[in-house]
């Protein structure tokens, strides 16, 4: 059991994590070795995927421990999304993966935005919270990964065209300020699911 000045704590260290993992791993980006480059960077991907879940569920009082899988859901599907890169080179080898002209399909945002948009519409009609957690989870772990990504390239939203590359110190404030801005849409949107979930003078459970 945590107090308000714990879960405040958890917060500022999960919000540090986002940071110092995405640092670190664009530092890692200029090892010589294409392999660890790859390596390197779809773990770091997966990483702060998995801390930004875990923020949210911090932020919105639920027990990380208790979610663990969704947590791992985030962490494997922001490292899925590199593997359009293979799909476009119509390649399993490394190097025709990472010398592509374009972008692959799963680094537009458009798609993770639909899919959320649809899952949250359908959950609601169906009247099944669950549902549309998954549509966060899509939503949360996509972004992250294309937020990283935009540094280098841009955010890219298909058929609409793709903004300038993210500056950097903005890319790691956006990154971590990404968690709190989705906890705060949650909140708006899925009412019924935070009545349930937010019980608010309960003590956070880790
Ligand atoms: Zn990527």
């Amino acid at each position: 059991m945590f107090s308000i000045q714990q879960k405040l704590i958890l917060q500022l260290l999960f919000t540090s994590l986002i940071g110092i993992t995405s640092y670190i791993g664009d530092r890692l980006l200029q090892q010589k070795s294409e392999i660890l480059r790859a390596v390197s960077d779809n773990f770091t991907h997966a990483t702060v995927s998995g801390l930004t879940w875990s923020l949210i569920l911090i932020i919105s009082k639920k027990s990380v421990l208790k979610n663990i899988s969704k947590v791992f859901l985030c962490f494997f599907i922001a490292s899925f999304v590199d593997v359009d890169h293979f799909l476009i080179a119509i390649s399993w080898r490394l190097q025709d993966a990472m010398h592509l002209q374009k972008r692959g399909f799963l680094h537009c945002s458009t798609i993770p935005i639909m899919t959320w948009l649809f899952l949250l519409i359908y959950s609601k009609m169906l009247n099944q919270p669950n549902i549309s957690d998954y549509g966060w989870i899509i939503l949360s772990s996509f972004l992250s990964h294309h937020i990283r990504d935009a540094n280098r390239r841009g955010l890219w939203f298909c058929p609409f065209g793709s903004t300038r590359p993210i500056p950097y110190y903005f890319y790691l404030s956006l990154s971590m300020a990404f968690p709190y801005f989705i906890e705060f849409c949650m909140s708006l949107l899925d009412t019924q699911q935070l009545s349930e979930k937010r019980i608010y003078n309960t003590p956070y459970v880790i």
